[in-house]
């Protein structure tokens, strides 16, 4: 049996809005581009979202319009993709790694002792589709001592008076945490709609704007609109209307809009969205309740009454094995035919990151559940019987690999 790690979710409505897209003869960004913000403001309760390109283009955006100064801080968890931190990077601060907790989550002590005069935001990264403990984080942010080192470089910072939390909410669309759901956790909250990620518009991003008093949103995400099109004042939709050509450059924006045809993807998802998640939710438990009768399976975080995962990925973990043994474990599985993955390399073992320094011996949970880790596929299209497949499979590579050691 073959089963591919994580195919998009393509019906025949997600290809109708599509191609009702193409026939209308608008493609770039237009009518579905602004159905996408405004169903995602009203699924996640967010106050505006402005749809871009990526999660990371997103993410450069709202760290460039913060004013990151050279030698500027910004905390993340070292146990996250590498857009995280390289999009602090492309804004021009200093990623700060922390480790992350047994859940995956990042860990809000060591946030706390990585905080220093030169932090401006947390970037907090729901690993799996599992929310942060984004309480913790937000207390964290406005106790009187750590408001007190705050030092404010630009507008932006003084007028929000302390650290910015901007959610990496890139696996976590529709998951909640103590009544909130994401996309209204942090001041700033971005979904990634990449093809493999649970709503998908093949790339695309989507912040959510949830800054506080004295923002104003609404002011925010229009020119966040201007900023994500060069800086332009019209958009090409305005420009395209009779009469409507003039136009003025009011900052340095970046070219980061998304199209229409994009849009229309996720648009036909997003309106059945619940449905989506629900079945992910069935592929998660049903590999929970086969792989709990095993001792050696460590199991992903599960729901609880304010906790809900968007069940993005299926982060199990072996007990008392090595990197090699879950390679070989791995490398099994794939000879069965089931493609499975590896969430994450903690960034400190990267090249990139090594040679400026960050040394993984810092991050020794990033480091535990990296060596341990195999993510099992999970998407609305897998049937019980593949999902069983998957198990056996995995049971079957434990089997032959631990008994060889
Ligand atoms: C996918 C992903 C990103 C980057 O998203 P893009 O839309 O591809 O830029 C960022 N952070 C995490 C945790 C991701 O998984």
């Amino acid at each position: 049996m073959n089963i591919p790690f994580s195919p998009p979710y393509i019906d025949e409505d997600v290809i109708n809005e599509v191609i009702d897209s193409l026939k209308s003869g608008w493609i770039t960004t237009g009518p579905k581009v602004k159905a996408l913000e405004d169903g995602i403001a009203e699924y996640t309760g967010a106050p505006k979202v402005v749809a871009v390109n990526s999660w990371t283009s997103g993410a450069i955006l709202s760290l460039r319009w913060l004013g990151l100064k050279e030698g500027d801080e910004v905390i993340v968890p070292a146990y996250t993709y590498c857009a995280t931190a390289m999009a602090v990077m492309d804004a021009g601060g200093v990623p700060v790694m922390v480790d992350i907790n047994q859940d995956i989550s990042i860990d809000v002590d060591a946030i706390r002792k990585a905080i220093t005069s030169k932090t401006k935001a947390i970037l907090p990264v729901d690993v799996g589709g599992w929310p942060c403990d984004y309480s913790a984080i937000i207390d964290l942010v406005n106790e009187p001592g750590i408001r007190k080192m705050f030092t404010a470089n630009s507008d932006v910072q003084s007028k929000i008076g302390r650290i910015m939390i901007i959610s990496d909410a890139a696996h976590s669309f529709g998951a909640t945490a103590d009544g909130r759901s994401m996309g209204t956790t942090g001041d700033i909250n971005i979904f990634s709609l990449h093809a493999v990620k649970n709503l998908t518009s093949a790339e695309g991003g989507a912040i959510c704007l949830n800054l506080p008093i004295p923002f104003d949103n609404e002011e925010i995400y229009k020119l966040f609109r201007v900023l994500s099109l060069n800086g332009q004042t019209k958009d090409a939709l305005d420009k395209a209307k009779a009469g409507g050509w003039r136009y003025d450059i009011i900052a340095h924006g970046l070219k980061i809009n998304m199209p229409d045809m994009n849009a229309a993807v996720a648009l036909a998802q997003l309106r059945k969205y619940d449905y989506l998640l629900m079945e992910r939710k069935r592929v998660f438990y049903r590999y929970c309740a086969a792989l709990s009768k095993h001792d050696w399976a460590i199991l992903p975080a599960q729901d609880r009454e304010n906790q809900t995962s968007s069940y993005h990925i299926f982060a199990l973990r072996i007990k008392g094995i090595t990197e090699s043994q879950r390679d070989k474990i791995i490398e099994e599985i794939a000879v069965s035919g089931v493609a499975v993955n590896v969430h994450y390399i903690p960034m400190p073992m990267l090249t990139l990151f090594k040679n400026l320094g960050y040394d993984i011996n810092k991050y020794p949970i990033s480091y535990d559940t990296y060596i341990r880790e195999i993510s099992l596929p999970i998407y609305p299209q897998l049937t019980d019987d593949q999902v069983d497949f998957v198990i056996n499979s995995l049971e079957n590579a434990y089997t032959k690999i631990l008994n060889n050691a």
